[in-house]
Order: structure tokens, then C-alpha cells, then sequence
């Protein structure tokens, strides 16, 4: 084990009380160097799912419904706790319906969640992830948002898929080698999202984005993965 390995990082996840962001909460902390910083959209939630992750998770409040000040109160967040070295943007919304059965409402809604706070966090984050030299962004994403697969979800859930795709390829040579950002397919996963019926369990949608948040040195930066493997964008 070299001394990168060991390093304490710290890493924030957004949407950590439940679902697939809850399972990267607890599997990054289970590394044992990550201190985690469990995002929830209200503090009573991110108090009690930090309380059940380890000793020494921290639980903030983060709504991510007008990403105006998103930005902002990410960098609080950093000037309490210290620098994020980890950032998985992992909340997300799923209106129902197609491009002709949704309103302008729904897809600004959509984007709101699922591509400009990202967006806001990234922008917050990076700049010192890239000062410090080290980083890692993990953008969950999803099939639906593919071009090589149609874009053939919901309407604004697939299109904000699709941007945040976009902006994980557009932001890579700008933070540079050191921090390494990539957009994750969790797979099909029983959460509240994916429904009972779905193929994975939390832990196992969990599992790549946990590989990329933890990428090695000479990890990939800008891919799109499904099961650790690359997949098209
Ligand atoms: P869930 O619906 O179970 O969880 C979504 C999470 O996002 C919740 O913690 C929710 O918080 C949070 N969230 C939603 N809106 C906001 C907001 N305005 N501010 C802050 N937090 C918010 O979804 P999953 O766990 O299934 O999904 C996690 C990620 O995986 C998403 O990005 C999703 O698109 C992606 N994904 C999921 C798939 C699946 O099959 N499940 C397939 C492909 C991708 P709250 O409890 O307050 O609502």
C-alpha cells in the first residue's frame, strides 16, 4: 500500500439518505481513510443517516432544488469541515412522461435537481480539488441519458442525464489529470427510484460509483462506466 492510499480524504454525497446515495455514504466510509459528509435535502434526515453510517460522518443539509446558491453553501460547507477531496453528485428526481406529456416546468425542475446543481458543486469544489491536486468526481447518471441508447427515458429525466453526461466530458481537461471525473451507470437498482423489481440491490449500484470516487492516480478521467467497464456515451 503506498501513502496515497492511506491519505484521509473527505467526501460529500448528495442525496445520502436513502437509496444508492446511501449505500455510497456507507461504502465509502467503510474504506476507512474517507470521512463522509452526508448531504440530505433536509437536516433532520442527514442527522439521523449520519448517526447510522460510522463515527465521525457528518450530516448537512443540502436542497438542491434552486441550485442558485448551491455553490455557496458547498463552499460553507468546505470552510466548516474542511477541504472535499470526493464529490458524487448522486440526487436526482424522475418526473414521469414524454417531451409531449411534460411541462417547460417539469424539465427546469429536472434540470434544477439533476444537471445545474451538480453543475454548481462541481464549480464550488473543483477549483480547490485542482489547487490541492486531487479529486474525485463521480456524476451518477444513467442509460436513459445515453445517445447510444436514445435517450429513451422520461423526457426531462433523460435529457438532464444526457447534460450531465455532457458536462462530464466538458469539465475533464479543465480540472485537469490529478482530478478525475466521471459519469456512473448505477445499473437497474430497488430504491424508491427503481422499483422493487429492479436487477441490483443498493450496494451493488453502489459499487462503481464507489470505484470511481476512489480511482488510483492513473484511473480514467471523462468516461461514462457501467459495472466498472466503459460504456458509450
Ligand atoms: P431515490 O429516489 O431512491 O433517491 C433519490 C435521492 O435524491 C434521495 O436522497 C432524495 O432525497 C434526493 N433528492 C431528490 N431531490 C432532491 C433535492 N431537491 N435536494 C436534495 N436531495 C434530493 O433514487 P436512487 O437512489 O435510485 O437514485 C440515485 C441516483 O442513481 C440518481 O442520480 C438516479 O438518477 C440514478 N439512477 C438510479 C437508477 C435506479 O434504477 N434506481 C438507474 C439509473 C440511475 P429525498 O429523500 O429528500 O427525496
Amino acid at each position: 500500500m503506498n501513502n496515497e492510499t492511506v491519505k484521509m480524504r473527505t467526501a460529500l454525497v448528495t442525496g445520502a439518505n436513502r437509496g444508492i446515495g446511501l449505500a455510497i455514504a456507507k461504502g465509502l466510509s467503510a474504506c476507512g481513510n474517507i470521512r463522509v459528509i452526508a448531504a440530505a435535502r433536509w437536516a433532520e434526515d442527514a442527522q439521523v443517516v449520519a448517526a447510522g453510517i460510522a463515527c465521525g460522518t457528518t450530516g448537512v443539509a443540502l436542497d438542491l432544488s434552486d441550485p442558485t446558491d448551491v455553490g455557496e453553501r458547498a463552499s460553507a460547507i468546505e470552510k466548516r469541515y474542511g477541504p472535499i477531496d470526493i464529490l458524487v453528485n448522486n440526487a436526482a428526481i424522475l418526473i414521469p412522461g414524454s417531451g409531449l406529456e411534460i411541462s417547460p416546468a417539469d424539465l427546469a425542475k429536472s434540470l434544477a435537481v439533476n444537471t445545474i446543481a451538480p453543475f454548481a458543486l462541481i464549480r464550488a469544489l473543483g477549483h480547490g480539488m485542482k489547487v490541492r491536486g486531487w479529486g474525485r468526481i463521480v456524476n451518477i447518471s444513467s442509460d436513459w441519458g445515453a445517445f447510444s441508447e436514445g435517450i429513451n427515458g422520461p423526457a426531462a429525466y433523460s435529457i438532464s442525464k444526457a447534460a450531465l453526461n455532457a458536462m462530464t466530458l466538458s469539465f475533464a481537461p479543465i480540472l485537469g489529470a490529478a482530478v478525475k471525473i466521471n459519469a456512473a451507470n448505477p445499473g437497474w437498482v430497488r430504491t424508491r427510484m427503481g422499483g422493487q423489481n429492479a436487477t441490483y440491490s443498493p450496494e451493488e449500484g453502489a459499487d462503481t460509483p464507489i470505484w470511481l470516487a476512489t480511482l488510483p492516480d492513473d484511473g480514467p478521467t471523462g468516461g461514462f462506466f457501467c459495472d466498472r467497464r466503459v460504456v458509450a456515451w
